[in-house]
């Protein structure tokens, strides 16, 4: 009897020591290494499609459309370092103000959907005082530029987004190619403005907009690129100062250089 219970006792001794090794050895080997700051955010970007996730960066209310609110104690995995996280530093070091169009107005009548496949590049060719990326935001939202549209306008100060990169403008080749897979990008040119800075900030936002939606060098192109039906001539000499006798040539092969320039850099 005393041998037997010794037994019973012995058994039990060895199969909670081997069940808590076991136990110990799945924490070290499986569990996933996780950090529990004591308040981290979660940001939304409620106009855009997609939810932008980025813990401990938190954005004041006024100074940026993003919404942060606080998340108490939530465990968040480590976040890998590599591209997206890159990529969305990039996004935000650009600062771009959405003032997307309403649907329903002169310039974005209805929805069109599009899965951009090319970036064209224009100019504005509005040499008026005062015509910068503000002023033109303003004159799609009142209607004054007709059905025209396009997603994003530059000036030397601020990069201005009017209408998501997923949906179709009209700023290339009335119903062609263009419009229909092209996001388009102005760059202002009014006095005072400077085209450095302009041609700067919009080859990192072309570089982003590769990025983001896989994009290669060779589909950036100029709005010369897309014919006009019924134009004369057909192919529009715009950018004008990055073309040469109205035909891309060494400058733009140059302006290629300098967007694959900070494409590189994002990761
Ligand atoms: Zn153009």
């Amino acid at each position: 009897m005393i041998n037997g219970m010794t037994f019973i006792t012995g058994g039990w001794l060895l199969f909670l020591l081997l069940w808590g090794c076991s136990n110990s050895g799945r924490t070290i080997s499986t569990q996933p290494r996780s950090v529990y700051p004591p308040t981290s955010y979660e940001i939304v970007n409620p106009s855009a499609p997609e939810r932008v996730t980025s813990p401990g960066i938190y954005y004041p209310r006024k100074q940026s459309p993003y919404i942060a609110r606080s998340v108490e104690r939530r465990p968040v995995i480590a976040a890998p370092v590599g591209r997206p996280s890159s990529l969305s530093r990039f996004h935000r070091n650009l600062r771009i103000k959405k003032d997307i169009l309403r649907v329903g107005s002169r310039s974005r009548p209805h929805r069109r959907p599009m899965s951009p496949r090319y970036i064209t590049i224009h100019s504005t060719q509005n040499w008026s005082k005062g015509a910068d990326a503000y002023r033109h935001a303003l004159a799609l939202k009142r209607g004054k530029l007709g059905s025209l549209s396009w997603h994003y306008t530059v000036d030397q100060n601020v990069i201005i987004q009017h209408l998501p990169t997923r949906e179709q403008g009209k700023h290339a080749d009335i119903n062609g190619p263009g419009n229909k897979y092209s996001i388009g990008i102005e760059m202002c040119e009014h006095p005072g403005n400077s085209r450095s800075a302009t041609l700067e900030r919009t080859a990192k936002l072309t570089a982003y907009l590769m990025k983001k939606h896989q994009i290669p060098l060779r589909r950036v192109v100029p709005h010369y690129h897309w014919p006009r039906r019924g134009y004369s001539p057909a192919h529009k000499n715009c950018p004008h100062f990055l073309l040469e006798n109205g035909r891309p040539g060494r400058k733009w092969k140059a302006y290629l250089k300098q967007i694959n320039k900070h494409y590189q850099q994002i990761k």
